[in-house]
């Protein structure tokens, strides 16, 4: 999606209203409209980029340490008893809004947030062949 029809740019711009939490020089974090669970935020960057794959090393590194100090306060503030930080890349991967963002999402003995995957099977030949696929010389 273009910048001028992104809705994350305008509301990290202030040109739409949102539930604001947090806001600094490089990032807005508001509350979900369609919340996993009670809390669920929003940490976006005030700049464009469309996933993690664009997103500005600089501003990987502040999202991160952000996200482990509002982590913390809305771990006070919520009694949360966990906390999930999720964030997704392409549509094969859930993502809907293509302008970066991290979930903040705080979890609750048996909320029915529900993340998670179906644990599947590698063979030791298949973990030898990523080994070599993947590993970085
Ligand atoms: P993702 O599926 O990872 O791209 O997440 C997009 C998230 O943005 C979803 O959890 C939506 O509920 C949320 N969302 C979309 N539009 C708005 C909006 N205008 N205000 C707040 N949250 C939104
Ligand atoms: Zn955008």
């Amino acid at each position: 999606m273009e910048r001028d029809n992104c809705i994350f740019c305008k509301i990290a711009n202030g040109e739409i209203p949102s539930s604001t939490i947090y806001e600094d020089e490089d990032f807005r974090v508001f509350l979900d409209l369609s919340p996993a669970t009670r809390g669920h935020a929003l940490i976006v960057p005030k700049r464009h980029f469309a996933d993690l794959f664009e997103l500005d090393d600089e501003l990987a590194q502040k999202a991160i340490v952000l996200a482990k100090r509002l982590a913390g306060h809305m771990k006070q503030a919520l009694g949360c008893a966990g906390f999930n930080l999720v964030q997704n890349n392409g549509e094969a991967a859930g993502q809907t809004v293509f302008h970066f963002h991290l979930h903040l999402i705080p979890r609750y003995e048996m909320d029915e947030a529900g993340i998670t995957w179906n644990p599947g099977t590698v063979s030791p030949e298949e973990l030898q062949e990523l080994v070599s696929l993947l590993s970085e010389s």
